[in-house]
């Protein structure tokens, strides 16, 4: 395949290879990203591209369904297994449009909904303004508190008392601690409001039983496929049995056409690697890792909102070190070091210029990396932010990023399906 590319379209291969390259090179830190395994690219690169199969198996408006129908079966028993859920959902083209799923599932447009502020963590589909979100539903946000950058279960409370949403929606982009669903399955039962709780980052931690799943509080749950749980770029919705038949609906026809085939393909893939031992395993070491490179900034001088972390992920409040996110994550950039500046918690600076600065381990994980390899990492990103003008150090720190990388090869990783 790799050869019919660089004879077809020699630019186009020579830039893929540029981006192998790149990947295998740097340290990937955005706690959003991953390297999934070959066989989830095989299939994610399979002739599943080619297959249209609008509607759902058994049920289909196309003929020439006899592999789809079971190729979909399949990854649906999977996740209904992994996340131990009533009803899966695996056409969903993102997590954006999952979640849009979600809504159009349960709501009427002009519905109220109640989700976490964006700058405070949450994501854009949770109600943010310049989502669709807010413009076709009547948007409530809380926050997290400023102080300890926890959830205040009091506010939100208070908040859904005053409101009454229709849903509201839990999960976040950037929160490094455990979130307690059951907390909101109860706001939202008294308040009688749907819950919808949008595990995008942590489906990995979810489905390895390192983080609490929301599926016990939750009417719908949605997620990324990509993201800790490492399979193709994709979105899920899982539900119980009450909302199968309005989440397949509200799916297609109500918001997509064509499922992609070869994503739900390669989604089946990654669901069978999660069911297993080496999963578990690999779960563990994102949160340990995470754990000892927290641990380890915090002994160079970093602030981390909430002092530390429980899952996958770090924000690195950067005032105390007076340097805008945006300018650390370029000169980490520099270094081979990818990261995202991000918001904090009640954020003084521009969302366009803030303080912090957001890593997580799931890539680096994924590669073999551990604790010891952590202390170096935390050591990379002090030196850079304590030379952050002096661009022959923050080379030199790219040159040992490289090395480092070279020891960790980008993972070939293929987890037999038990
Ligand atoms: C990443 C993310 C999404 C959106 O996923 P896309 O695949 O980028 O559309 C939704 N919700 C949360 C909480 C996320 O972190």
């Amino acid at each position: 395949m790799n050869t019919a590319l660089a004879q077809y379209d020699p630019q186009i291969y020579e830039l893929i290879k540029q981006e192998q390259t790149r990947q295998s090179g740097s340290l990937r830190l955005i706690p959003s990203e991953n390297y999934v395994s070959k066989a989830v690219m095989q299939a994610s690169g399979s002739v599943l591209t080619n297959k249209y199969s609008e509607g759902y198996p058994g049920k289909r408006y196309y003929e020439g369904q006899q592999v789809t129908d079971l190729i979909e079966t399949i990854a649906i028993q999977r996740a209904k297994k992994v996340f131990k859920a009533d009803h899966a959902n695996v056409q969903p083209y993102s997590g954006s449009v999952a979640n849009l799923g979600a809504y159009n599932a349960l709501l009427s447009p002009g519905d109220t909904v109640m989700g976490l502020s964006l700058p405070y963590g949450g994501h854009l589909t949770h109600g943010w303004k310049v989502s669709v979100t807010s413009k076709f539903y009547k948007s409530v946000q809380y926050t997290v508190r400023g102080d300890t950058g926890r959830l205040d279960f009091n506010q939100i409370e208070e908040l859904a008392k005053q409101h009454r949403p229709k849903m509201i929606i839990c999960g976040a982009t950037a929160y490094p601690r455990t979130i307690d669903f059951s907390q909101f399955g109860r706001i939202a039962k008294e308040v009688g409001a749907f819950l919808l709780a949008d595990i995008a980052h942590i489906s990995g931690l979810v489905v390895a039983g390192i983080h609490p799943s929301p599926v016990p509080y939750a009417d719908i749950v949605s997620t990324t496929t990509h993201k800790t749980l490492r399979g193709p770029r994709g979105g899920m919705l899982l539900c119980k049995a009450e909302h199968a038949a309005s989440v397949d609906k509200s799916v297609f026809p109500g918001l997509q056409g064509g499922p992609h085939m070869h994503t739900v393909t390669a989604i089946a893939v990654a669901l069978a690697e999660a069911d297993t031992p080496e999963f578990v395993a690999y779960a563990k070491q994102i949160v340990a890792n995470a754990a000892a490179l927290a641990q380890k900034l915090m002994e160079k001088g970093f602030k981390l909102v909430s002092d530390g972390t429980d899952n996958h992920l770090v924000l690195i409040d950067l005032r105390n070190k007076g340097i805008p996110g945006k300018k650390f994550a370029k000169a980490l950039d520099r270094a081979r070091i990818e990261t995202n500046y991000n918001t904090i918690p009640d954020d003084p600076a521009p969302p366009f210029n803030p303080s912090g600065l957001r890593i997580g381990t799931p890539a680096i994980t994924s590669r073999g990396m551990k604790e010891p390899e952590m202390a170096k990492i935390a050591e990379y990103m002090a030196k850079v932010a304590e030379n952050i003008d002096n661009e022959s150090v923050i080379e030199q720190v790219g040159k040992e990023v490289l090395l480092l990388c070279s020891q960790f090869p980008v993972p070939e990783h293929f987890i037999k399906p038990s």
